[in-house]
């Protein structure tokens, strides 16, 4: 349908603001264009919205680190844009590897609360991977789990990395998932877990996805183990096309790439990450260092990624316009860039999918 991947509209405990305008009716959006390939992939999404006219004003912040105490932050001024506007799009931040360096994508996830990360993962018609029918929505638990940060030395040689699952994040996490199956037309939800080994964590994550099935008596509910998910999506997508999965942190960043892997690779997958203050919409990729600066980045996961942006602010029909064009500039498969088995330059892709609007 035009309104495929919606977000779910503001509604109590889970009212999420959904951008600001300026005094001309556009949207006020943040743009971080990020490190690596960032820079290149968000010029063909500047390009396309202008030829596409989508009533967005850009406010283009830099994030470059900066290192306070010896370990880097985001600068004060992205963070103050961000509030300000409410919505961001953001390309990949690269993290520097060794002690004093947070992932900077971590501490925006946690500056603004953003407890939900939706990922859909759909195959697109004409690209040709080993299924044609993968219409997976995943939602990750987007602020604990493993990724606390709580890891300490206990003795020398032993070492304690702390899973983290409260009752307050994890019935937050599953009403949104429940919020956006019914806002989508999914009529299941199944909430992926290892409760048989992470008893108490697990065990709670799974408490609290059952209270919240039962504000949801239209949508349907189940568990599945995540390893038979893992088992069972690689050998046949179908059966979970109709359904959103929700789950604690680590077992989504995971599932997801599993999902890129069964649609064609990272170029092609989008998110958002929600919260009550800030939204912020990035491809589940990095910075991809091998082929930055080269020209020849595919810019499809950010340029999803804006589309679930544009759904998420009301945007519907910019949305579904620019998603047609892009998916039919894959279909056509004389423009694509070499990840896809294409030839095209990042700009040659970009000037066809403009060409197609
Ligand atoms: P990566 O996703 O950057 O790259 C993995 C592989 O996929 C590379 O071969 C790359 O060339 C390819 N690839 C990724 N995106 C592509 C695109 N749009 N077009 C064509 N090919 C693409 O993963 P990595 O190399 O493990 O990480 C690089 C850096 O990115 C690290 O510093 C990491 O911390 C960071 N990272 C950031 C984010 C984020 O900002 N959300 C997410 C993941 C990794």
């Amino acid at each position: 349908s035009s309104r495929s991947y919606a977000q779910p509209s503001a509604s109590s405990p889970n009212e999420v603001f959904k951008g600001r305008k300026n005094a001309n009716g556009n949207f006020r959006v943040t743009l971080i264009p990020g490190d690596g390939i960032g820079p290149e992939i968000s010029v063909a999404v500047k390009d396309i919205y202008k030829a596409a006219k989508v009533p967005i004003d850009w406010e283009e912040v830099s994030v470059a680190p900066l290192i306070v105490d010896g370990k880097s932050t985001i600068p004060q001024d992205a963070i103050d844009n961000i509030k300000a506007n409410t919505v961001a799009l953001k390309g990949p931040l690269a993290t520097p590897i060794g002690k004093g360096h947070v992932s900077l994508n971590l501490t925006l996830r946690r500056t603004f609360n953003l407890f939900a990360n939706v990922r859909p993962c759909r195959s697109i018609v004409g690209y040709k991977t080993p299924y044609d029918d993968v219409n997976s929505v995943l939602i990750r638990e987007n602020t604990e789990g493993e990724y606390s940060g709580i890891e300490h030395e206990v003795v020398d040689g032993v070492v304690q990395s702390i899973k983290l699952i409260t009752m307050e994040a994890s019935e937050r996490v599953a009403r949104y998932a429940f919020q956006y199956a019914e806002l989508n037309g999914r009529p299941h939800v199944t909430a992926v877990h290892k409760a048989p080994i992470m008893k108490m964590s697990d065990g709670m994550f799974l408490t609290a996805c059952r209270q919240v099935a039962k504000e949801f008596p239209k949508i349907s509910y189940d568990e599945d183990l995540l390893d038979r998910v893992c088992l069972r999506i690689v050998q046949n997508p179908a059966p979970f096309a109709d359904r959103v999965m929700v789950m604690p942190n680590l077992y989504g960043d995971i599932l997801s790439d599993l999902g890129a892997g069964l649609i064609g690779g990272l170029g092609l997958t989008p998110s958002g990450n929600i919260g009550r203050d800030a939204s912020i919409f990035e491809a589940v990729h990095g910075s991809a260092p091998d082929i930055a600066g080269k020209g020849f980045a595919n810019p499809t996961a950010l340029l999803l990624s804006s589309i679930m942006m544009l759904r998420h602010m009301g945007l519907f029909d910019h949305a579904t316009k620019i998603e047609k064009a892009v998916m039919d500039t894959i279909a056509e498969g004389k423009h694509i860039t070499r990840d896809l088995g294409g030839k095209a330059s990042t700009s040659e892709y970009a000037q066809t999918v403009i060409s197609r609007l």
